[in-house]
C-alpha cells in the first residue's frame, strides 16, 4: 500500500475535504442515520424525531431504498434530507476503484441526492475528486460507535457529551444491529440537547 493511500485511510477528512461540521450554526446539531432504511427500525427513528420536532439526514443504501420503498418515502414525507450512501455499501479499499464508483452511481432512488457519504468513511482522493462533481461529500465530527455490540449506551452518551459542539454532524446507524444502543442514545440526546436550547436540523 502506498504512503498516500495509507494517509487517506487515516485521514479521510484531510483528503476529501468533506463536510465534517457546519461551523457557522449556533445551537444547532445535525443528526445523520446511515445504512437504512429497513422495516424494523426506521419508523421508530422517525417517531422519535417527530416527538422532538427534530429534522435529520438519512444516508440510505440504494439497495434498501429499492427494497423498502414505503418507509423510504416516509423519510422524505417527514421532511428529512436523504443522501446517497452507495447502492450496496462496498468498502472503497477492498474492491477495485471502478467497481466502487459504479456502485455509488448505480441507478437507485438515492443516486440523485445532493449529498454523498462514503461507506465506512473510506474513499481515495481520486474517487473523491470524481464524485465532487456530483455531490457534496459529508463526513462527520461525532461518531457514536453505536454499531459496535461491545459498547454501552452509557459510553455512547459520554462520547456525545465530550465531542458535540455547535454545528456538529453526528453519525448514528439505522440498522437492526445498532438499534438496541442507537434508539436509547438518540432519545437521550434529543431530550438532553433540546433542554439546553439546541435545534436539530437537516443538512
Ligand atoms: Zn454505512
Amino acid at each position: 500500500m502506498s504512503i498516500l493511500s495509507n494517509i487517506a485511510i487515516r485521514y479521510p477528512k484531510l483528503f476529501c475535504n468533506g463536510l465534517t461540521r457546519v461551523e457557522d450554526r449556533v445551537k444547532t446539531l445535525y443528526l445523520t442515520f446511515d445504512d437504512g432504511p429497513n422495516m424494523k427500525v426506521t419508523n421508530t427513528v422517525l417517531d422519535i424525531l417527530r416527538k422532538y420536532n427534530a429534522k435529520a439526514s438519512f444516508f440510505c443504501k440504494g439497495s434498501n431504498a429499492v427494497m423498502y420503498p414505503k418507509v423510504f418515502q416516509q423519510i422524505f414525507d417527514d421532511g428529512h434530507t436523504i443522501g446517497n450512501h452507495s447502492f450496496s455499501h462496498l468498502n472503497a479499499f477492498k474492491v477495485s476503484g471502478k467497481v466502487w464508483i459504479k456502485d455509488v452511481l448505480a441507478q437507485s432512488p438515492v443516486r440523485d441526492s445532493y449529498f454523498f457519504r462514503p461507506p465506512y468513511g473510506r474513499i481515495y482522493p481520486w474517487q473523491c475528486k470524481r464524485l465532487k462533481r456530483f455531490y457534496q461529500i459529508v463526513l462527520w465530527d461525532v461518531l457514536t460507535y453505536d454499531f459496535r455490540e461491545d459498547i454501552t449506551v452509557k459510553k455512547i452518551k459520554k462520547i456525545i457529551k465530550k465531542k458535540v459542539r455547535e454545528g456538529s454532524i453526528i453519525v448514528f446507524h439505522d440498522t437492526i444491529l445498532a438499534a438496541p444502543r442507537m434508539l436509547p442514545a438518540l432519545e437521550w440526546m434529543l431530550e438532553h440537547y433540546t433542554k439546553k436550547g439546541y435545534k436539530f436540523e437537516r443538512l
